[in-house]
């Protein structure tokens, strides 16, 4: 037997990587064409959080731009995004660390912290990628029973244990679109500071943060500013549109954004991905505008389930959970009518459906055959 069998011809892999439940991604529309005969065009894809307007034009003329160089390496450094990022935001462009999506921040965080006889705080409900990136590093989960659907900052303050390197916080969270004040963010980072100093890091995951109203949005790059064990990563999936091409940052203090470097691939983000999110990242009106047709869409469909009965989780975020009953049920009804939503049994809440919102026409589709699977009357 050579010591990369087992006896029974099975491959050896550690126990916490064979245990790891794969992420389940929202199901791609070319399946759906495939599954059920349908045409493109009839799909209604509400199911991965997206941006319903598609890439902004200025990072599509980015990209055109950048086509010609595509035999090289990307800069490794990212050096000309970082500095755009580093400008606006008022950071070192040495505090900032570039991500193939913000997924590649949070696997980076476990990479660089996370290792067997450690553990991860994060709450129940919140995004399955701070179970994904513990588990990989072979380290405990540590899940807080969720408080009205979002994270419990004071149970989770408790949950703290002696062998805790990093605490998620997702913020809004996914699935629930929950959000924490800056008042209540602020006091956990003072706690956990006060109490555990550096030896805790603690993340937030702000993935859908330029939905956010202005007035209650957090002021996280003062916080970076003022706490050393803060790690805050932003995404160009969501808002900006770029989810295709995976690209993400991370802002923390040097000592946090250096553990981060040693374990980070040297070119982790491609070069199109750069010069589309230096151009997405510079592009106001775009970013107004997917803000404005996410909340108007927001309205449509918070709107529509009060109509049609249905409890939902009021969102911050581009999606909105909504409780359906028997969700793989509606879900399946729903797929047979074109249309892609996101069951999130696997998160815990087998009775609920995650709808991303999508343009106003697709939302009311989403709508029409929502009430028909639930055989309730049009409103
Ligand atoms: N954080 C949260 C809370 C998310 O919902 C997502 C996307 N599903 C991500 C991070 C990762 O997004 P990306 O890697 O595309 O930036």
């Amino acid at each position: 037997m050579s010591e990369n069998t087992s006896d029974n011809g099975e491959l050896v892999a550690p126990a916490h990587i064979k245990d790891i439940q794969p992420y389940i991604p929202g199901k791609p529309i070319d399946d759906l064409v495939r599954e059920l005969g349908l045409k493109p065009e009839d799909v209604v894809k509400l199911a991965s959080n997206e941006n319903p307007l598609g890439m902004p034009a200025s990072a599509r003329q980015a990209i055109e731009r950048e086509l010609a160089g595509l035999g090289r390496y990307p800069d490794p450094g990212g050096y000309a995004l970082k500095n755009v990022i580093a400008k606006r935001l008022d950071v070192p462009a040495a505090w900032i660390t570039l991500g193939n999506g913000s997924n590649d921040i949070l696997e980076l965080v476990g990479m660089a912290l996370l290792e067997p006889g450690y553990s991860a705080v994060y709450s129940q409900y919140a995004f399955v990628v701070y179970r994904l990136a513990t588990q990989a590093r072979g380290a405990e989960h540590i899940v807080v029973p969720a408080k009205e659907f979002g994270h419990d900052l004071d149970a989770m303050f408790e949950a703290i244990a002696p062998n805790t390197r990093v605490v998620f916080i997702a913020n809004p969270n996914n699935p629930t679109g929950t959000f924490l004040s800056e008042q209540a963010v602020t006091g956990f980072l003072e706690r956990v500071q006060a109490t555990f100093g550096n030896r805790v890091t603690v993340v937030l995951d702000e993935a859908y943060n330029e939905y956010l109203p202005d007035d209650i949005r957090i002021d996280s790059v003062a916080l970076v500013k003022r706490f050393k064990n803060l790690v805050v990563s932003r995404s160009f999936s969501k808002a900006y549109g770029l989810a295709g091409l995976r690209v993400g940052f991370g802002l923390a203090q040097p000592a946090l954004t250096d553990l981060m470097a040693r374990v980070r691939q040297p070119f982790n983000v491609n070069s199109l991905a750069q010069a589309a999110a230096m151009a997405a990242f510079e592009d106001d009106a775009f970013l107004a505008h997917s803000a404005k047709v996410n909340s108007e869409g927001k309205q449509q469909l918070q709107a529509a389930f009060d109509r049609l009965g249905l409890k939902y989780v009021p969102s911050y975020a581009n999606f909105v959970l909504v409780h359906v009953g028997d969700a793989n049920a509606v879900n399946q009804a729903l797929l047979k009518r074109g249309v892609i939503v996101r069951p999130v049994g696997a998160d815990g809440l087998p009775e609920w459906l995650r709808i991303s919102i999508g343009l106003p026409e697709e939302n009311e589709i989403l709508i029409r055959a929502l009430t028909e699977v639930l055989g309730k009357e049009a409103a």
